[in-house]
């Protein structure tokens, strides 16, 4: 019998646990997660290194073609991410470059370079996808569209101890200022918005703990899915 291929699209607002949550339920149902943030985070390193304003639009675009951007999935499922060969899948995650990843993203020379990369990946097996954008622009024919999302201020606790348990504490009040700040870049900007898809399936994981809400995605998927 051949296994059912399926896509699986969450998107939501920094901090609302999507990663943390996707990668679970991918583990549970077999599948492939892809981190699509991760991707955005390897053009906001390159542009870093190379002291270019992540705004800069003719900056950022000119140096495109110069960039190859790897994704390898290793045991357990971890994503491992590649800047011309070179693995930066720590150097993604320093808090700086949060904000070149958020800036980079919303210029649509970089959205358009990305996208093949994504929609590849879906198309060779089955995944679940995190995003902003995964349910309406990547795989607008996800089989199943979840807009996962918490208060600001419960996604900002979350980043915060996050942050804390990393070894690179702040303050919580900067926490929730810069989330508010990307929420607001995010669904702001002119291409590929953050909104909630038509037919996602709207996931509130404010006063639900890890379990509980992956318990909640799991149920979703599998009643869409038919598993
Ligand atoms: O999810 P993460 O915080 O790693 O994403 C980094 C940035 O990349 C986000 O602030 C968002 O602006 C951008 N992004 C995007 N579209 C995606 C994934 C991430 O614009 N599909």
């Amino acid at each position: 019998m051949t296994e059912k291929r399926y896509a699986v699209a969450v998107d939501g607002p920094s901090g609302a646990g999507k990663s943390t949550l996707a990668k679970a339920a991918a583990k549970e149902l077999r599948i492939t997660y892809v981190d699509t943030g991760a991707i955005y985070r390897v053009i906001g390193v390159a542009a870093r290194r190379r002291g270019i304003e992540p705004t800069d639009a003719a900056a950022v675009t000119a140096l495109l073609p110069e960039l190859a951007v790897g994704l390898a999935h290793i045991a357990d499922g971890l994503q491992r991410m590649y800047l011309n060969g070179e693995d930066v899948t720590d150097e993604i995650r320093l808090p700086e470059i949060s904000m070149y990843a958020s800036a980079v993203s919303a210029l649509a020379p970089v959205r358009a370079y990305l996208l093949d990369m994504q929609r590849r990946f879906a198309r060779e097996r089955s995944v679940i996808m995190d995003g902003r954008d995964i349910g309406t622009v990547v795989l607008p024919d996800a089989d199943v569209k979840i807009f996962l999302t918490a208060d600001a201020a419960e996604r900002a606790r979350r980043r915060w101890l996050e942050l804390e348990q990393r070894g690179t504490p702040k303050p919580y009040d900067a926490v929730l200022a810069e989330l508010k700040e990307r929420d607001w870049q995010d669904e702001h900007r002119d291409i590929s918005p953050l909104v909630r898809a038509e037919g996602a399936v709207l996931l509130d994981t404010t006063g639900l703990d890890f379990a509980q809400s992956c318990a909640l995605l799991l149920k979703t998927i599998r009643e869409k899915v038919g598993l």
